[in-house]
């Protein structure tokens, strides 16, 4: 569903990615980990069509975002770590906007719009502007819209920063759910025990590149840490890759 080849992205002379390859299956849960600055959301928006890689291609559902980029945007939901919504629209007023931009219309949109507003419990504040929503019903009310026209491949920056736990826990179930359904869920986040609970696989970035990659435990095996939880994995990956940075400079 999602295929990553060969990605690198250069802003001036500085490499932000570093030829980084990736494949995801349907109905898989991908946590996408790293530190500050490690390429995250260079990668994220290069998938999300919103900037040009420098070489590689990502292709969604076989689509290439630079090639057909309407395509794969078509079957694509994509949640930034900071949305931007209209605060001047009622929460159903931007569901609809947002629908009508991906050509579901009519009836079908409405029914979509109440279904979600529901089950992200936000129909009691469906007719309230959204500059009144607090931090976690704007995020709650992004996942909406990026869920609108039942994309195929839902992709999220950072998903789980400043929500309260029943925000997050809601959040995390209704992820696990669509991704039974068969959505493929590309998550990119710092918040080492959401990845945990649940992601299928995980790739580690670091310095434009993936130091480690697949399931928990091939992680683990791979890193001769068994029984190691992902924080003290993570911790040990990255500070590993660090050292041997350090010591090629100097
Ligand atoms: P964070 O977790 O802090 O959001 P990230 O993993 O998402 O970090 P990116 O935002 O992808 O990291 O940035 C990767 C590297 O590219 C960083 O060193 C950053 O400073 C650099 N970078 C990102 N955008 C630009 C830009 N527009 N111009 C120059 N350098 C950039």
């Amino acid at each position: 569903m999602i295929e990553i080849k060969q990605l690198t992205k250069n802003y001036g002379s500085f490499e932000a990615l570093k030829g980084i390859s990736l494949e995801i299956g349907r109905g898989e849960i991908f946590g996408f980990l790293g530190v500050n600055g490690a390429g995250k959301t260079t990668t994220i928006k290069i998938m999300a069509g919103l900037l040009k890689p420098s070489s590689g291609t990502v292709k969604i559902c076989g689509y290439d975002i630079q090639r057909e980029p309407e395509a794969a945007k078509a079957v694509t939901g994509y949640i930034p770590d900071r949305p931007y919504m209209y605060n001047k629209l009622t929460g159903r007023e931007f569901l609809k906007f947002m629908g009508e931009l991906y050509k579901v219309n009519g009836k079908e949109l409405e029914e979509r719009v109440s279904r979600l507003l529901e089950e992200f419990s936000l129909t009691e504040w469906q007719n309230e502007l959204i500059e009144g929503y607090s931090h976690g019903m704007k995020q709650r009310l992004a996942t909406c819209s990026a869920l609108i026209h039942h994309p195929k491949v839902l992709i999220v920056d950072e998903p789980m920063v400043g929500l309260d736990p029943r925000g997050a826990r809601l959040l995390k179930d209704s992820f696990r759910e669509y991704a039974k359904g068969g959505m493929t869920i590309f998550l990119s986040t710092h918040t080492l025990n959401v990845a945990e609970e649940v992601a299928d696989r995980l790739a580690i970035i670091q310095g434009g590149e993936i130091i480690a990659s697949g399931t928990l435990s091939e992680i683990r095996e791979k890193a001769g840490s068994n029984n190691t939880g992902l924080e003290k994995l993570f911790l040990q990956l990255t500070q590993f890759h660090d050292e041997a940075y350090d010591g090629a400079v100097l």
